[in-house]
């Protein structure tokens, strides 16, 4: 039951109909005996600021799950960062700390990587082509390339923001070969990590026709769970991963850092 002593937590997002974390971490605050609610807010980009700003006074809240299209803007607002949400330039959480502060950090990447190590897929050492430059993107850049992965080829729209999250990586990971370019043939792993696919009108955000056989086609898109680009790589008898699993393989973690379980990096 919510009284006044439970955490209220949010998720903020334009829009916020589509997003399936309210009901997922609800169910493991009640599951877990957790005294803590996450609510959803739809906020504009414009009105980010002034509210983050007003929140960080508000003494029972307990911080917020940041998704599409704040993550890039809120680095900016916060007081302290993770290392990999300063490297990602991106936060999908923040904590309130009692003195008020925000604390940043992102957690899709680990969920990503979890998410794929958990169906049983091995990361080190394999070729990754990784469609998109945002903020899930950057951070599941930074994720296999923890892992070891061998090449990391980052495909995106705007490619100077390819270009600099290369740049940014390469700092930490000397023995990873990146590459900025928009051919997915020749590696293991192909992943869509932007945001096309939410509707039925996107573009393909590349074309798993011309995949090798043995490639494993991943989505960060939750809705539809088969996307057009998961059809269209069944279709051709590849192996898929869909985006659901990115999220259940980070929900735990959130559990643990909104409620404050969790030592900062
Ligand atoms: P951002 O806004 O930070 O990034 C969006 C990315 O999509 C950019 O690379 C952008 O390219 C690209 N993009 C958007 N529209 C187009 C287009 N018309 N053509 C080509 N490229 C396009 O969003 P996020 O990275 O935060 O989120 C991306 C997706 O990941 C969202 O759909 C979100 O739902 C999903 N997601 C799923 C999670 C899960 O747990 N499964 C967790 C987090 C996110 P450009 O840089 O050129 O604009």
């Amino acid at each position: 039951m919510i009284t006044g002593h439970t955490k209220t937590l949010a998720i903020l997002a334009d829009p916020v109909t589509h997003v399936r974390t309210p009901q997922a971490l609800n169910a493991r605050f009640e599951a877990e005996g957790v005294d803590a609610v996450l609510v959803p807010l739809e906020v504009p980009p414009e009105a980010l600021e002034p509210m983050l700003k007003g929140l960080a006074g508000v003494r029972n809240f307990a911080g917020a799950v940041i998704t599409v299209p704040h993550k890039t803007a809120v680095p900016a607002l916060c007081d302290a960062l993770s290392a990999r949400a300063a490297a990602a330039q991106s936060v999908n959480v923040i904590r309130r700390e009692t003195d008020g502060s925000f604390y940043g950090d992102i957690l899709d990447g680990e969920g990503f990587a979890r998410g794929l190590e958990q169906a049983g897929v091995t990361l080190f050492g394999k070729r990754v082509f990784l469609a998109g430059a945002g903020g899930a993107a950057s951070a599941i850049a930074f994720a296999l390339a923890e892992r070891g992965v061998e090449a990391l080829t980052v495909a995106n729209r705007s490619v100077e923001k390819a270009e600099a999250l290369i740049a940014r990586l390469a700092e930490h990971f000397p023995d990873v070969a990146f590459a900025a370019a928009t051919d997915p043939v020749g590696h293991d792993i192909a992943i869509n990590g932007t945001s096309l696919g939410l509707k039925p009108e996107d573009a393909l955000p590349f074309n798993p026709d011309t995949l090798d056989p043995g490639t494993l086609v991943a989505e960060v898109i939750m809705q539809p769970e088969i996307t057009p680009l998961l059809h269209a790589a069944e279709a051709r008898g590849l192996m898929i991963h869909p985006g659901h699993h990115m999220l259940e393989a980070q929900l735990t973690e959130m559990l643990r850092f909104l409620t404050h379980e969790e030592d900062e990096q």
